[in-house]
């Protein structure tokens, strides 16, 4: 079996993926990026929306950017709609075009200096003395033994780098969101605002949405839970139905499924020689379903730490862990709150979301974060959120 060196090797060429890539590579170190698939970002999986916290990891181009949104709707199960709108939103922003902004990120670090392989799938790890020391990989019909001090598990939601390394990444099926979505044109689109449905009849356990992409053409999908979805009420079915109801000119022009994460992020992220980051720790806003920025700073963090433990030649778990620490003070609370928030949702009724919806009627919200707005919620219905008050506040 052929065989080659790097200080890192990165599986997985998403958003997390590329950025630890280009951190390294920009640090100074020898850096191989490897996608089991062809092209980078396709198929693309997503529904493509970002905050404006986007603009700290990279410089905005308009060749990705789909859309700017101004802010967001979100209506009841009874089609009650609630505004948001301001400029500190969560999870709108923009709407990117994935299949540019994957490969424009992959590009970044190949310009650093980062080696990227397409057509390249790790399939299993090199373990030497209780650590990890590379990957072997298969490149059309060629197998290689990669060695590296550092393995990157930027795997995205079907990771198994880090299952391989014994970490339990299972997910089960309450944890997982499972999608269907269109992109669709012909059909009357809301240009400035990402819309939100919500309703055990539209999508249990998740929402539908709608994300302009420009002209009369969105993004339209549905994300339920995996433990509510079965035959004949797939995501499909729902996004069928949905489709139906509302856009009943719309034509669909690509069709895609995909799954996220909903469990909150994974407690072990490091191991000798090992990191997770983005799908692959499962850092992905459990309420919202939005993972890209948290895998583009995850991905930042780690290059920048990989490349402290290669100054000092020290890839131990322990040295490690700075990774582990500096991502969950970046953003490891704004997961837990998620989750919390995720849970405590999918127990209410239709006739409490609308509760919640009534309230936040004719309310023009500004200034707008996920947590803003689970506290504007509980200041209004106090009775009904009285369990969530205890996990915000
Ligand atoms: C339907 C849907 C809608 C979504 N909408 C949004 C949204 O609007 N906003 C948002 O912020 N997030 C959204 N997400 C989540 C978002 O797509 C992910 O959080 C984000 O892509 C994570 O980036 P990543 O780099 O960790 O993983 P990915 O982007 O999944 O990248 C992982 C890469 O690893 C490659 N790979 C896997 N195994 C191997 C292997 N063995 N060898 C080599 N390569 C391998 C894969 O081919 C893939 O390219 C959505 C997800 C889905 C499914």
């Amino acid at each position: 079996m052929k065989e080659e060196r790097h200080d890192v090797v990165v599986v997985g060429a998403g958003p997390a993926g590329s950025i630890t890539a280009k951190t390294a590579a920009e640090l100074g170190l020898d850096v191989l990026l490897i996608e089991r698939n062809q092209e980078i970002g396709v198929p693309v999986k997503c529904a493509e929306g970002v905050s404006k916290e986007i603009e700290k990891f990279v410089a905005l181009d308009k060749d990705w950017i789909c859309v700017e949104v101004h802010g967001a709707n979100i209506y009841g199960p009874d089609g009650t709609k609630v505004v948001m709108a301001g400029e500190r939103m969560d999870e709108v922003g923009y709407v990117l075009e994935r299949r540019i902004f994957d490969r424009a990120l992959v590009s970044e670090a190949a310009r650093a200096g980062a080696e990227v392989r397409v057509k390249t799938e790790a399939y299993g790890l090199i373990e030497a003395n209780g650590y990890v020391k590379g990957v072997y990989v298969r490149s059309i019909g060629e197998d290689t033994r990669i060695y590296a001090n550092v393995v990157v598990g930027a795997d995205g939601v079907e990771s198994r780098v880090g299952r391989w390394a014994g970490i339990d990444t299972r997910l089960k099926p309450s944890n997982l969101s499972v999608c269907a979505e269109f992109l669709m044109c012909n059909i009357e689109v809301n240009k400035d605002y990402s819309e939100f449905f919500l309703g055990s009849e539209i999508a249990p356990k998740g929402y539908a949405w709608v994300f302009p992409k420009g002209g009369d053409c969105a993004n339209v999908g549905v994300g339920i839970g995996g433990d509510v979805s079965g035959e004949t009420h797939r995501a499909i079915d729902y996004l069928n139905a949905f489709v139906r109801n509302k856009f009943p000119d719309g034509k669909p022009v690509a069709e895609m499924y995909g799954a996220v994460p909903l469990s909150g992020p994974l407690n072990e992220t490091v191991a000798d020689g090992l990191i997770l980051v983005g799908d692959a720790a499962r850092q992905v806003n459990p309420l919202t379903g939005g993972g890209i920025t948290y895998a583009m700073q995850a991905g930042k963090i780690a290059g920048e730490v990989i490349a402290g433990a290669v100054q000092e030649n020290n890839f131990s778990k322990l040295r490690l862990m700075e990774y582990k620490n500096r991502w969950r003070s970046a953003f490891g609370k704004r997961l837990e709150t998620g989750l919390k928030a995720k849970e405590f949702f999918f127990g209410l009724s239709d006739a409490d979301l609308n509760t919640l919806a009534h309230s936040l009627e004719g309310v023009k919200i500004e200034d707008l974060s996920t947590g803003a707005l689970l506290l504007e919620l509980i200041k209004r219905n106090p009775k009904i959120l009285f369990g969530l008050a205890k996990i915000v506040i």
